[in-house]
């Protein structure tokens, strides 16, 4: 028992871009990492850990939503599936890189 809850404890992660560890975010799942931004393709709907491409999830745009903070937009280096992620740079824990997030909205 006490080791299956370990193992489903998958809160924190190693990103696949980067190599940092990430911690829980807390309030919401975290679905990417803030220091590079970069994600992997594993949702379907967010959180589900469903898809099983497993591409890296590059951020390529992001824009300012007056409820959300910011929308990522990113695009799967494997199947090119494009899928957005709200930023998560309030976080109290590793928030997310703004000055990354700013660059992103000045993107093509
Ligand atoms: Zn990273
Ligand atoms: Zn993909």
């Amino acid at each position: 028992m006490e080791q299956k809850r370990f193992t489903k404890n998958d809160g924190s992660f190693i990103c696949a871009h980067c190599g940092k560890t990430v911690l829980p975010l807390g309030y919401s799942s975290r679905n990417h990492c803030p220091f590079c931004l970069w994600s992997v393709h594993v949702d379907i709907n967010p959180g589900d850990r469903a898809c099983e491409c497993g591409g890296l999830l590059k951020p390529v745009f992001a824009e300012p939503d007056a409820k959300k903070g910011y929308i990522i937009t990113y695009e799967c280096q494997k199947c090119g599936e494009k899928r957005r992620n709200r930023a998560a740079h309030n976080a109290k824990v590793q928030p997310d890189d703004i000055n990354l997030i700013i660059k992103l909205t000045v993107a093509e």
